[in-house]
């Protein structure tokens, strides 16, 4: 059970499951950083992510709220966490520097939730991380390339997922195409409109319906030349600093 602070509105949501320890890549700072996925459900029963990383999520201890669960409700509170939004995820509450958690404060917010749960008791179910994307740095420097090089890359000869570097200069952005697509909520593939009905060819469940996401053409350049690169998503949201919903 937990009692989330430092919203802009405090919300009771339990704990549904906890995941293991998992690690991801971080571009900006050119490491693998760990986290823990925690998920937690409302009593309308919609779900919320939680996601802690560095220390916060090593230092979590699943197994033993896990093996506490199995008899009374846990409630914890976490402080100094922010809220992001994901285009197709929806929300999920990261982790800062400045984040903490506490077990079973004693509390009088937690008393009182306490004393507010009338559901029969669930124990916490503990899952392996389910998504993670490590890379060992090794790896990547060994993948540098010019423009030229990229240009001349004869796709039929790449193994699946390779990933390549390269230093360039971003000229602009060429938006004479358009800037962004009418993706599917649910799988983000690019959905056929006709003014009325959208569809997704995955099949995917109409609701909700589909959402603006980046399709950027970004036109690169370093010594030995220039090429078009398609920036998507969130990578473009973090460039430009908004996400594709609100300007459009
Ligand atoms: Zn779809």
């Amino acid at each position: 059970m937990m009692f989330l602070r430092g919203m802009a509105t405090n919300a009771s949501l339990q704990i549904i499951s906890t995941e293991g320890l998992g690690e991801a890549w971080k571009w900006k700072i050119w490491r693998n950083i760990s986290f823990r996925n925690i998920c937690l459900c409302d009593l309308r029963g919609r779900k919320l992510n939680v996601a802690l990383f560095g220390d916060l999520g090593r230092n979590f201890d699943a197994e033993q709220v896990f093996k506490q669960s199995q008899n009374a409700p846990i409630v914890a509170v976490f402080a100094g966490m922010l809220v992001r939004r994901y285009a197709g995820k929806g929300f999920t509450v990261c982790s800062t520097s400045a984040s903490k958690y506490y077990l079973d404060l004693d509390i009088p917010q937690v008393q009182e939730f306490h004393a507010s749960l009338t559901d029969p008791h669930k124990p916490i179910l503990l899952h392996p991380c389910q998504v993670q994307n490590p890379v060992n740095p090794a790896d990547l420097v060994k993948n540098w390339r010019t423009i030229k090089q990229l240009k001349s890359l004869n796709p039929h000869e790449l193994e699946p997922g390779t990933t390549f570097l390269c230093r360039a200069t971003l000229k602009g952005i060429d938006c004479t195409k358009g800037w962004f697509y009418w993706s599917c909520f649910h799988c983000k593939r690019s959905i056929s409109r006709d003014g009325i009905n959208s569809l997704c060819i995955q099949g995917c469940p109409k609701n909700p319906p589909p959402v603006p996401r980046y399709k950027l053409n970004a036109v690169m350049e370093d010594m030995t030349g220039a090429m078009d690169v398609m920036i998507f998503d969130d990578k473009a949201q973090e460039l430009v600093g908004a996400a594709a919903e609100e300007l459009v």
